[in-house]
């Protein structure tokens, strides 16, 4: 074994040491996190006076990409095809949402917004905590965990998760063992 003489506060001179490297790291995975989150989409009526109650309730609706816009049901739909109150569409006239009153002669349209989840992803600048260096990338908004986890809606309707935060590290951590 060989000699050691310890440096009083060695620790905390190393945690200084490798901060910077620590900060690119998170650097990184930001980067990565925010090119890998998905879109949001957004539901948009054409706004004359055809457009059905259900869809007017609608217009404006923003989700990300990976999940459904929730729509009053039409009575027809409830009674014939068994939705429950709300309609789970992925997008106007989804033939998957079960509904085939709610879809007829549907004009809506969903408006993308590639930035919309990447927006909400931040990181802290390393943080010391003793002889530890911390840095934290984190997603912070109302869709934040479905859009990672995705969801199941009613009637078993599946929204798989995107998994953008744990691919940004894995991604990462992989491009750096080279
Ligand atoms: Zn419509």
């Amino acid at each position: 074994v060989a000699g050691f003489t310890a440096v009083p506060g060695l620790e905390a001179i190393v945690a200084r040491m490798i901060a910077p490297a620590v900060e690119d790291i998170g650097r990184q995975v930001e980067e990565e996190a925010k090119k890998l989150a998905p879109p949001t989409k957004q539901w948009i009526t054409v706004e004359d006076d055809k457009v059905r109650v259900t869809h007017r309730a609608a217009h404006g609706q923003i989700v990300p990409d990976n999940l459904r816009f929730s729509v009053p049901s039409m009575d027809w739909d409830m009674k014939h095809r068994g939705v429950g109150p709300i309609t789970y569409f992925k997008q106007p006239r989804d033939e998957s949402s079960r509904a085939v009153a709610n879809l007829k002669h549907c004009r809506c349209i969903t408006r993308t917004d590639e930035e919309g989840i990447a927006r909400e992803v931040n990181r802290t600048g390393a943080v010391f905590e003793g002889h530890e260096v911390k840095v934290t990338v984190y997603a912070q908004g109302k869709w934040i965990i479905q859009a990672e986890y995705g969801t199941v809606y009613p009637g078993n309707l599946p929204a798989p998760g995107t998994h953008f935060m744990a691919r940004a590290a894995a991604n990462v951590a992989t491009r750096r063992e080279g």
